[in-house]
């Protein structure tokens, strides 16, 4: 994908508040701005990449997807802190680069099948940001 590594900053704000930390898995969803100035050729699917919040450098794993709560008209960008070990962090700003491309968002048959292909992107990312977060 051409469009890729694609760096954005922004500013973490709330979502639905629900999904995220019960599958043990919170995303960060940026405002607007940020989704507003997506390129139009990233499609919607996970990808992997990192992300700084206050100093700090994390891998990441994020989605692009359609945000039901907009008749899934607008998108929504999320980010997964993959090791980020604090507390909440709305209002904060967020950089990252998208490194690369997971997978295609699909329903799942099942919250465990869901889970498992979380886990499964968090172990895609974790191992391809290795050596980034050597540099
Ligand atoms: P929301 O619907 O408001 O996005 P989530 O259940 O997805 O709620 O939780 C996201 C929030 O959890 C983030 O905005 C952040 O403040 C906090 N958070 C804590 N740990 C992490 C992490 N490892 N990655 C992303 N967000 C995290
Ligand atoms: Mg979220």
């Amino acid at each position: 994908m051409q469009i890729l590594p694609y760096r954005f900053e922004g500013e973490v704000v709330r979502g639905f508040g629900r999904g995220g930390k019960e599958l043990g898995c919170p995303t960060a969803n940026m405002d607007d701005s940020v989704i507003q100035n997506l390129p139009e050729s990233l499609q919607v699917g996970v990808y992997y990449g990192t992300a700084i919040l206050e100093g700090e450098k994390y891998s990441m794993a994020m989605s692009i997807g359609w945000n039901p709560q907009y008749q899934n008209e607008k998108k929504t960008v999320e980010i997964h802190l993959i090791d980020y070990a604090g507390g909440d962090f709305y209002g904060k700003r967020l950089s990252a680069v998208i490194i690369g491309f997971i997978r295609e968002m699909k329903s799942f048959g099942s919250l465990g099948e869901l889970k498992s292909a979380i886990a499964k992107d968090i172990e895609v990312a974790r191992r391809e940001t290795v050596d980034q977060n050597k540099l």
